[in-house]
This record gives C-alpha cells, structure tokens and sequence, in this order.
C-alpha cells in the first residue's frame, strides 16, 4: 500500500509533456486545462489573433491565440512561429465559432495561455501533406520529414498490424519465432550474396542470408517442429523496379508433414489476415498445377479475379493457307470482353503495345465478335465464319468481344499473350485493388535450363524434394521432373513459396550431382546440411512469404517501397544516409583489402 503511495507521488511529481494528444479533445472536453505538443502545420496571422494547426501522430488540434485573452508575450511569440516547429503549448479547451468536420477534434480548439518553442525547424524542402510537393528523390532524401505524412505514416502502421497478425496466428498454432545469424557463409547457388570482409580472420569473408533456408532446416533437424521468423532478407541482384536489396519474409518451416499440411496451415494464415486485415472473406483457395497455369494464363503467377483465359487455336488455326500459323509452335488467343467496340485505331496502338521490346510479339490477329453473331477478322482471307466461330468457341469470346491471337514459340507467346491479358485488364478496370483472388500453384518443374551457363538450376533451391513418382525421370528428362514446391499467388503476385525439403543425405547429394556440384563442392558448402541429415533429420517442408509485396497488396497498392520506412532507391541506394560509401584506409587494412578499382 505504503508502496503504491510512493509510486503514485513521484509519478506526479514528473513533469508531463503533454496531457492529451492532438487527435483526441471533444466537446465534453470544453473548459479543461490541458498541455499539447506538436508540429505547427501551418499558421493563419490576423494580427489581433492567431491560429495554429498542431499535429502529431494522432491528430491535429486548432489553436487560438488571441489579443485579449493570451498574454501580450506568448502571442509575440506566436507571430515567429514556423512550419515544423515543435511547440507546447497550455490552455483551455473551448467550442469552436466554426466548426471542422474534416478532422477529429474539429469542434474545439484551444485558448492559447503559454506556449514554449521546444525546437525550431528550417523550412522543410517539400509540404507536409497528403498531396506533397516533393519528389520521390527529395522524400527519400528527407525520410523523416516524409514519414511525419499521413499516408507514409499509415502504411507503417499498417505494415505494423500485419506483421503483429502474423506473430499472433503462427503462435496460436504453436510456431516458435527463432532468430536465425546474419553473418553466414556464401554459397554460388541462387542470387548474388552481399559479402562482409572479416577483420579478424585475413582474406575471409561472411555473407549476408538471402534466406535463412539452410538454419530453419537445421532447427527442424533440431526438434523445434515448427518455426517462423519475421526477417530481413538480402540478395545482390541486379535492381529492378520496386526491388529492394534488402527485403523481409515471413520465413516458416514445419516438421513432420506432407505438402498438403502446409498448404492447409498457411492457407490459413492467408485466410486470417484477409479477414482480420481486410474484413474479407475468401470464398475459394483454388488450387492450380504450374502446366495448368502456364496453359491457361501464360504465366506462373495467375491474377484469376477475371477471366480473359488462353484459348489454343492450333487445332483450328493451323494447317490452313495462313503460313504464319502453320510455322508456329503455339497460336493461342483470348477475348477480350467489349473489345469489339475498340475503332481501328486503337487495335493498331494495341499492336504496337505488344510489338514494343519490352513484349517483343512480332504481331497480332484479331477477330470482332460483332452482335449479329458474325466476326470480322484481320485475316479473313484465310479463315471464314465457321473458323471463327470455333476461335470464339474456344476461347470463350460473347457477342461484342475482341479475340487477340498470338503466334510462335510456346514460351515467348504464352508470355508474350499474359502480359497483353494482364495490360488489357489493368485498362478494363478488371483488376481492382479491392477484391482478393488467392490460390495455390503447385507442382513447378523440380529443374531449369539455364542457357547461358548451358546447366539446370534448382527452380526452387537445391533442398526442395522430388516428386517420389518422378525420380526415375531425373536421368533420362530431368526437365520433366517435378518437385513437391508451390507458391501462393495473390492478384498476380507470387507472395510466398516453398516446398517439401530432401532430408537424406543421399538424395540431397544426388540433386547436388545433377546441378554440377562434384562431391567435394558438395561437401564444402553444404556439407553441414548433409552431416545433419544423418543424425535423424525429419521429414520436414516450409515456405516464406515476402512481407512487404503482401502488406503492398493488402493495403491496395502496387509499390513496396511505400510500406519500407527506410527504403533504397532504383539504384540500390540509400540517399539520406548516402549508403554505400568508400571507406577509409585504416579500415580496408584492418581488414586486410587493398582496393584495386579501375574506375
Ligand atoms: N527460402 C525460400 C525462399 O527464400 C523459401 C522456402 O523454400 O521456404 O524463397
């Protein structure tokens, strides 16, 4: 008791920066004392009396400063007031003349009676507003002030709700947050490491995780049965748009289950965070084989919220007089739904699209769905009505659709015609930023061509298993192996993936094998991945999602870089700190590098 009285005092006794927050004062607050801190977000002098707009995280409060009511040196004080001052200010709470229903605390504002300059502030070089003036380098460059905006600041806290529903659902389910080294060692497989010179031992380096694949596998051989990590990841990749060099994944892994656990248990995740997130309920979580996917989206990654699927046409299209057709691997369309209304013109701009680089299609048929039921095509020299008519049958085209058809290599096309379904979409409204369209593709081929190093490369990672069934073909047509690996996809996104892992040590050597390791390169980088394999490694399977992409997308929007408080640019830099940087001498000699750079 004695005790509480004591805390009680002293706790008293503290001097309060502030009693309330500038989003929380109401009418029923009227005529109280109370003490706000803030930013000044702007100033309106009418010489005999003054208004402050004070911000913080919460909210903005109106103050008043008035001739006859504030005494004469808190109000000279008030006329050198600046934008992005943080300032105290004491007084009262009183109704508001006219109101603001726009903001929160719109019905009060605060008769101003001291007021204290806790820091000034330089004009800051962009507006502290939805709707800023600065540009994306100048925001970077003054990160801080960017983040005292609404929507910046929001993001963060969404990114925050999210990863805290994560935390809160793995845990229910019994998953362990483990923290895993950063400092770890660089193996040639998959992406380029970040390496880290080390001081104390001459010409050796570490490398920065691009996943910490290997550890989660360990802590499974360990017992931890399941395990999740919130974790930064890091790969040298050449950058493209809205690709970080450091980037962070939900990474998961479970002991003792078949692909189908997995699939269940994070489906389950994906389920509560639309929910809890989003307030949406999904209906489906459908399932789709990659050659599914591939046959009728062109693409690994399918946005399955509209339709606009691939419909092959060789069967109908070839072995007429079209020599095109003839000569081509794959002649394949889709409808696109009220395209016949396009003029002329824009079919012509259309094919210019897909003829930019960028696409690379060499051309494009296409046929009107007109509303009588008949068609129009641009190669009705060689194919009539009844041919069309299969065309429409096909690929599911309706009176008043346009049918687009590509032609040539399966692959080329089939890529070439995904992103002509994907652009059209985008144009047609079809994929709206507020419906969730989640599924499963499963069953990626085991194994990739690579044609420059003229080798096959794990698609996933050397640790993702075989399927049993396919085993027999990894000597004979390795490329038609598949592996038990999977991605989850959400609007066109792939936001997370992984696969059921090897845990022998003699099929993981055998996969080492069949990418080009020779047993010794085997030993020395994974070597001990496989010792662990035979101390009772169990079976165990995972996947890791990529946070940012999926809080992007829960938040409706298409750039990461607005969910990274600190993001790099295109370029991989980090222009506020101004990273990276040279280092000086006595440092390269500590550790032990001489730079050589013939720039
Ligand atoms: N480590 C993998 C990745 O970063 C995910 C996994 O297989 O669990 O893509």
């Amino acid at each position: 008791m004695i005790e509480i009285t004591k805390f009680a005092l002293s706790y008293k006794k503290i001097k309060m920066y502030r009693t309330h927050s500038n989003g929380e004062l109401r009418l029923t607050n009227v005529g109280q004392e109370v003490t706000l801190v803030g930013w000044v977000q702007k100033t309106r002098d009418k010489g005999f009396m003054m208004w402050v707009d004070l911000r913080d995280r919460y909210g903005i409060t109106q103050l008043i400063f008035d001739e006859d009511r504030t005494p004469k040196e808190m109000m000279e004080k008030a006329k050198t007031l600046g934008r992005e001052f943080v300032i105290q200010v004491k007084g009262e709470v009183i109704e508001r003349v006219s109101r603001n229903s726009n903001i929160s605390t719109g019905d009060i504002e605060i008769l101003v009676k001291e007021l204290t300059i806790l820091n000034k502030s330089l004009v800051p070089p962009f507006t502290i507003e939805d709707e800023t003036d600065g540009g994306d380098e100048l925001r970077m460059k003054y990160r801080y002030l960017d983040i005292r905006r609404n929507p910046v600041r929001e993001n963060l806290i969404f990114r925050h709700k999210v990863a805290i529903e994560v935390r809160k659902y793995l845990s229910d389910k019994d998953f362990i947050e483990v923290e895993t080294p950063v400092l770890i060692k660089s193996t040639p497989e998959g992406a380029r490491d970040f390496v880290v010179p080390s001081r104390m031992n001459a010409g050796q380096f570490y490398a920065l995780p691009q996943s910490p694949q290997t550890f989660k596998q360990l802590l499974m051989v360990g017992g931890l049965d399941k395990y999740f990590q919130i974790v930064k990841c890091f790969r040298d990749e050449d950058l493209r748009a809205d690709r970080q060099p450091e980037f962070t994944q939900i990474d998961c892994e479970m002991a003792f289950v078949e692909q189908e656990d997995v699939l269940n248990t994070f489906e389950g995740l994906t389920r509560h965070l639309l929910k809890e997130i989003n307030g949406v309920e999904v209906a489906d979580f459908p399932r789709m084989t990659y050659d599914e996917a591939m046959k009728k989206y062109g693409n690994d990654k399918p946005d399955i919220r509209f339709g606009m699927e691939f419909g092959e046409l060789n069967e109908v299209a070839k072995h007429k007089e079209f020599s095109v057709f003839n000569n081509a691997e794959l002649v394949v369309g889709i409808a696109v739904p009220g395209g016949n209304s396009y003029t002329r013109k824009e079919i012509d701009k259309l094919i210019e699209w897909i003829k930019r680089p960028q696409v690379g299609a060499l051309g494009m048929v296409y046929s009107r769905c007109n509303d009588d039921g008949t068609f129009k095509s641009s190669v009705d020299k060689f194919y009539d009505e009844a041919d069309l008519a299969k065309w429409a049958e096909i690929t599911g085209a309706k009176a008043g659709d346009l049918i687009c058809v590509l032609s040539g290599n399966t692959d080329k096309v089939r890529t070439q015609l995904s992103a002509l379904r994907m652009e059209l979409a985008t144009r047609l409204g079809l994929r709206k930023p507020n419906e969730f369209a989640p599924l499963w593709v499963v069953d990626f081929p085991l194994l990739e061509w690579d044609e420059e190093s003229k080798r096959f490369h794990a698609m996933h990672h050397p640790f993702t298993s075989p399927k049993p069934e396919d085993m027999h073909l990894l000597d004979t047509d390795p490329g038609k192996v598949r592996a038990n690996a999977y991605d989850m996809v959400l609007n066109g996104n792939e936001i997370g993936g992984g696969s059921i892992r090897i845990h022998d040590k003699a099929t993981q050597a055998l996969m080492f094998d069949h990418l080009g390791f020779t047993p010794e390169e085997a030993k020395d980088q994974f070597g001990f991945l496989m010792n662990a394999f035979e101390y009772g490694a169990p079976p165990h399977g995972g996947l890791a999602f990529g946070l940012d992409r999926l809080v992007a997308i829960l938040g409706g929007q298409e750039t990461i870089r607005d969910f990274i408080a600190f993001p790099k640019n295109n370029s991989g830099r980090d222009v506020m700190i101004d990273a990276p940087s040279k280092i000086d001498e006595t440092q390269l000699k500590e550790l032990n590098l001489k730079l050589d750079l013939k720039l």
